[in-house]
């Protein structure tokens, strides 16, 4: 089986509340999304996406997927996309770093690769577990009354778990971090997401303005690791890293320097399903809670998340995220619906979506 051919998509995807708010004044309305489909000399088709979160939260940028792929896709065409680590190989070969470029085209190999086998990506993956994923809401900054309010409508959706975000002012993120598990139930558990805003200082000085007994992890709060370990050594509340972490190499400094109890494993930030792969193993060595997520996409981006999160063992697995929920376009359809909460792998095999060609339009690239 040999690659022939891979066409490039792009679609632009509204936010769906509006304005989406992080620390340091970054604010998002819509994300610039890069589909990728790749196509066998047989004719089976595999799809893949890399939507960054803008070009303000990792480094990674719309513009710089569709040059990424464009410096790749030659040296692909005519090799078997089954063999998902030497496609790796072959693109690390052709331009370094870059792991938001490469994922597309990864997803969309696993996709193929599914697809000729007769089995969903997540049994390629190691297995699906029995268990159904626990999706976990995103509430944007915002007064505290107001995300409390957004909190209380997810856990009416059916939410169990709640990042939230924080990253201003010490005495307002403790308002905010208070307000949103004002109504906290038993069973659910609390995110406060700073995003790198803090310093070591004001991440301190919120810590110290929450009640004693709140309970709460701490994700990313600051913008370095050097910070990160520094503030690790002073206070007890239990840490997952994000930004930092998004390779092999850095996750496994994390566990060696015990710097979090867990990371946020997104898929287009830590280099695609076959690297995600290999950072999964890794954390569940090192006993490590993991959100398998992604910066930001539509449905072909969570078909990938939902088939790494499937194959995570249950007391690992904090939360997937529903990016659906994010964005105001659909690209592709598939049984990926959310009951109460909860949402399983397809049985169908590959991702298990059918995508919306009519949505994709005309490819902007188009390699073979
Ligand atoms: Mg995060």
């Amino acid at each position: 089986m040999k690659i022939a051919q891979i066409d490039v998509y792009q679609v632009d995807l509204s936010y769906a509340g509006g304005t989406y708010r992080l620390s340091g004044g970054r604010e998002y309305t819509s994300f610039d999304a890069t589909i990728v489909r790749i196509t066998t000399q047989c004719g089976l088709q595999g799809f893949g996406e890399s939507t960054p979160f803008g070009s303000t939260y990792v480094a990674a940028h719309a513009l710089g997927v569709r040059a990424g792929i464009a410096e790749m896709a030659p040296h692909l065409i005519g090799l078997d996309p089954r063999r998902v680590d030497r496609i790796y190989d072959a693109m690390d070969k052709a331009l370094v770093g870059h792991s938001h470029a490469k994922t597309a085209i990864d997803v969309a190999c696993w996709d193929v690769f599914g697809k000729a086998v007769g089995m969903p990506v997540c049994d390629l993956l190691g297995g699906r577990t029995n268990d159904a994923l626990a999706i976990i809401s995103s509430i944007y900054t915002g007064e505290p009354e107001d995300m409390r309010a957004r909190v209380q409508a997810h856990r009416e959706a059916g939410y169990r778990g709640h990042s939230f975000k924080i990253g201003e002012d010490p005495l307002l993120d403790a308002k905010r971090i208070a307000a949103c598990l004002a109504d906290a139930q038993p069973g659910e558990y609390y995110i406060a997401d700073a995003n790198g805003g803090l310093t070591v200082e004001t991440a301190l000085r919120t810590l110290r303005l929450l009640p004693r007994d709140a309970d709460i992890v701490l994700e990313a709060p600051c913008a370095t690791w050097r910070e990160h370990m520094s503030l690790r050594k002073r206070t007890d509340v239990p840490m997952i890293w994000d930004e930092l972490v998004t390779n092999d190499v850095s996750v496994a400094q994390l566990i060696a320097e015990d710097g979090a109890e867990g990371i946020g494993l997104k898929i287009s930030k830590n280099g695609g399903l076959t690297q995600c792969r290999r950072q999964r193993d890794m954390c569940i060595a090192a006993g490590y809670t993991m959100s398998v997520q992604e910066t930001v996409g539509s449905d072909i981006a969570f078909a990938a998340i939902v088939h790494m999160g499937q194959t995570v063992p249950k007391h690992l697995l904090r939360c997937v995220l529903d990016t659906r929920d994010m964005v105001s376009l659909k690209t592709a359809d598939g049984d990926f619906a959310v009951l109460d909460g909860w949402v399983r792998a397809p049985e169908a095999p590959g991702l298990g979506i059918e995508p919306r060609m009519d949505v994709l339009g005309e490819p902007v690239a188009s390699y073979s």
